[in-house]
């Protein structure tokens, strides 16, 4: 069967390795696991290495997952619950990320608990949540209006739709922002929330604003990459976890598909390159574990030609190893493909 081992010891270190750097330039670090689904193993190694700091998850469920499992953390929703997770979001997230005033004042209305508090989400350019920084400051008067107190801090999140990357000047938005909100309204941010992985370079090149507080950070911390930035992440590993697909087929085979050429199951227009007859062993994973295109063999002589829903193929022809029925193939993964990984339920998840 298909299997991930997960190296959680590695995992806590590139954690200990970012507070610590984080915790140089006086941020705190929200560790964020939606990666893996809140994967209670992997939390329990983070928080067992590092001491004072929140847990970021993006959807309640996780949290959820987190709480049953008796993981005891103070926590943080990244993403606006829906409707129906309100009261979910509510029991299970000390801070919730928001950027609507309608979703902000339906979750006020919910009986909270003592210590929920709110961060209203900024647009600084990446064109994914929070309100538009020009129009800002007339929706964030009405939070607070809204939320008083319970609005703790304002963030913004950059590198994740548009690619777009961090820089000193996104960050003063928000410093100027929180500035003009306390002259005009006498209400004080304690929490200025920035940074995802893709602004750590900011932190490492002591250009992070002073006033930047906090930093949510997932990719860094699980695989040690920095994809917007396309770069490892100094200081951290990248081989956290590794991919094993059983071959249960392996066949010689011509390079060429033999007839008309349609699309292939996902209306795709394969492609391929006459090698003449190839050895090719099929894998028990498909598109609906994996990102197939982000896949690395450990063994670099192996080539991942294509995968349907349900078969990964790979060309072995070149290897110098002997490949059998029944044996595992190895991977790397990417950010993308670890995360389908954890998504599936039909990869079995090891623990070391
Ligand atoms: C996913 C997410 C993060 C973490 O991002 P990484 O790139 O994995 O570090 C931080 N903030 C928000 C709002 C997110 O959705």
């Amino acid at each position: 069967m298909a299997y991930v081992e997960i190296y959680t010891d590695k995992i806590a270190n590139n954690a200990e390795y970012l507070k610590g750097l984080l915790d140089n330039n006086e941020i705190e670090m929200v560790a964020v696991s939606k990666v893996t689904c809140g994967d209670p193993h992997i939390v329990t190694a983070i928080l067992e290495k590092v001491k004072n700091i929140k847990i970021g998850e993006s959807r309640v469920e996780n949290l959820e997952r987190i709480h049953k499992s008796g993981i005891n953390a103070e926590t943080m929703l990244l993403r606006s619950p829906s409707s129906d997770k309100s009261q979910k979001a509510i029991e299970n997230a000390d801070t919730i990320l928001v950027s609507e005033l309608s979703v902000l004042e339906r979750l006020i209305n919910k009986s909270l608990k003592k210590d929920n508090t709110f961060i209203y989400m900024v647009d600084t350019g990446d064109l994914r949540e929070g309100v538009w920084f020009e129009h800002a400051f007339e929706e964030m008067k009405k939070a607070v209006e809204l939320a008083g107190k319970k609005l703790t801090g304002i963030g913004t999140n950059l590198g994740c739709y548009g690619g777009v990357k961090a820089t000193p000047e996104k960050f003063d938005i928000l410093i100027e922002l929180g500035e003009k909100i306390r002259k005009k309204t006498g209400h004080v941010f304690h929490y200025y929330s920035a940074g995802n992985t893709a602004s750590l370079p900011l932190v490492e090149n002591g250009d992070c604003p002073k006033g930047i507080n906090q930093f949510r950070l997932g990719e860094s911390i699980i695989c040690g990459t920095d994809a917007t930035n396309n770069r490892i992440v100094p200081g951290t590993r990248q081989d956290t976890a590794i991919l094993y697909g059983e071959i249960i087929e392996l066949k010689k085979k011509p390079s060429l598909p033999w007839g008309e050429i349609g699309r292939d199951a996902f209306g795709r227009k394969p492609e391929f390159t006459d090698k003449g007859w190839r050895w090719r062993a099929i894998l028990d994973l498909g598109e609906q574990d994996v990102l197939t295109k982000s896949l690395k063999p450990l063994d670099n002589k192996l080539e991942v030609l294509h995968a349907s829903s349900d078969h990964l193929i790979v060309d072995i022809t070149d290897s110098k190893d002997e490949y059998k029925i029944g044996e595992h193939i190895a991977f790397y993964m990417s950010y993308g493909a670890l995360l389908r990984v954890m998504t599936s339920k039909y990869v079995n998840k090891v623990y070391i």
